[in-house]
């Protein structure tokens, strides 16, 4: 009797990976329940090809960041980060430290339920109505991160709609891409900021067809942004809902931090505003923003919303303060945008290349794992400065980088210190100049 084939597949962000290969060739297959073994062998592989995450245990001692404190094998070192979500330095804001003091004392720590089920606070609907205004939308709707509000939101709008087809970014995170995947929507995906690619598969469709076009405003590993404006005029020629990801450029751009479709006039244009309050609001949660009856239903039949705890109350009450803030004031926008721009001249000066980017993210692409470890392992030890290195999954095998996002605490002298040593490693291991 011969028996059935075992093969298992595995999906990782669009590549099939096949576990024979990892644990011993293709022939014969893999037949086993030595689990610790299989489980081994995984994390074997990922270890050769320089993939494994060594996560850096860190402490951000009070108004210091960029400093920050890493517990080294060797005991405790003061370190410059250059990589962190913190783009404005919110983390540190007394203003948004006031706000939760005061909810944590008057409050609970927990918000006690789903939203449903007693887990409504005051500070959501707060902060929901201070989202809804920063938006210019009619509403808006918390999740307890801005990677199960695109899930979630992505997994009803595209089910809900009969027949629906969802145009999605080449580039699009992860988190929308598993959202349309759970829809069950069709699903084309255009190239990346391509406006003719995007026509072109919207003019394929049936007029009458429920389209969605979902993407991002700033792409956050190459630091693109995209041509939102356009892509909101081609949605209204052919019938589309847009669904703009603005998870790296709430807070950062337009004139009240509300993103790049804000940015550029166009923000009453796109349906869905998705956004995070993670990165340069500085706390943790995700959202949207859109029309009452569009988010009624993701708030009605999202799963990812109905089911989950909400978010602490003292995490509401201090994101609606750092958005209040940042809708108001502009002094960390354009310190972030001066030292973005410094440090990429810095970098060009010294022939290191970075990819064109024309947002806050400065990505420097080495393009081998082992050398991206290698060098920031270097940076680390040897000068005190910590930029986590960047791979597969996140990005493509080959393309592995550092990723820098220089916020309003990386004066000039921290970039020149930056630049020296990281000139200084780039000559250590060898690796390419420009021009
Ligand atoms: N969307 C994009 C484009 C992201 O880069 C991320 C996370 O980095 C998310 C969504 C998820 O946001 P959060 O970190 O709030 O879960």
């Amino acid at each position: 009797m011969t028996l059935p084939q075992l093969t298992v597949k595995m999906t990782v962000k669009n590549e099939i990976r096949d576990l024979s290969s990892i644990a011993g060739g293709e022939d014969p297959p893999v037949m086993t329940t030595d689990y610790q073994q299989l489980f081994a062998g995984k994390l074997e592989q990922l270890k050769r090809e320089g993939n494994y995450r060594v996560f850096t245990e860190l402490e951000r001692p009070r108004g210091r960041f960029p400093c920050t404190l890493w517990h080294s094998p060797d005991g405790l070192r003061e370190v410059v980060i250059w990589c962190s979500n913190d783009y404005l330095c919110m983390g540190h804001s007394e203003v948004v430290r006031d706000a939760m003091h005061t909810a944590i004392d008057q409050g609970a720590t927990g918000a006690g339920g789903t939203r449903n089920i007693g887990g409504t606070n005051h500070w959501h609907v707060r902060l929901e109505r201070t989202l809804a205004e920063l938006h210019h939308k009619e509403v808006a709707l918390t999740f307890t991160s801005g990677y199960i509000a695109n899930h979630t939101s992505l997994s009803v709008l595209g089910s809900i709609l009969p027949n629906c087809v969802i145009l999605s970014d080449q580039g699009n995170h992860n988190s929308m891409i598993e959202g349309i995947r759970r829809s069950g929507a069709h699903k084309l995906i255009f190239k990346h900021n391509d406006l003719v690619d995007l026509e072109a598969k919207l003019a394929s469709l049936p007029r009458a067809q429920a389209k969605i076009i979902a993407f991002e405003s700033v792409y956050s590993m190459n630091g693109n942004i995209s041509p939102v404006s356009e892509i909101v005029a081609l949605a209204k020629r052919y019938g589309a809902l847009t669904y703009l990801d603005e998870v790296h450029a709430v807070g950062m751009y337009g004139s009240q931090g509300g993103g790049i479709a804000q940015a550029q006039g166009v923000e009453d244009q796109v349906d869905v505003i998705q956004g995070t309050l993670g990165k340069a609001f500085g706390l943790v949660g995700g959202y949207i923003a859109g029309t009452a009856q569009l988010v009624d239903c993701v708030r009605s039949f999202g799963h990812g919303f109905i089911f989950s705890t909400s978010l602490p109350p003292v995490i509401a009450a201090g994101a609606q303060a750092s958005i209040a803030h940042l809708m108001q004031s502009d002094a960390e926008r354009v310190l972030q945008q001066q030292h973005a721009i410094a440090l990429k001249q810095a970098l060009h000066r010294a022939r290191i290349p970075i990819l064109p980017s024309p947002s806050h993210i400065v990505p420097v692409v080495i393009g081998d794992a082992i050398k991206t470890k290698q060098l920031t392992d270097c940076l680390l030890t040897g000068y005190g400065i910590y930029v986590q290195p960047i791979n597969f999954p996140t990005v493509p095998h080959g393309t592995e980088r550092l990723r820098l996002t220089p916020g309003p605490g990386h004066t000039p002298a921290l970039i020149q210190q930056f630049v020296m040593a990281l000139d200084a490693a780039w000559t250590k291991f060898d690796l390419p100049r420009v021009g």
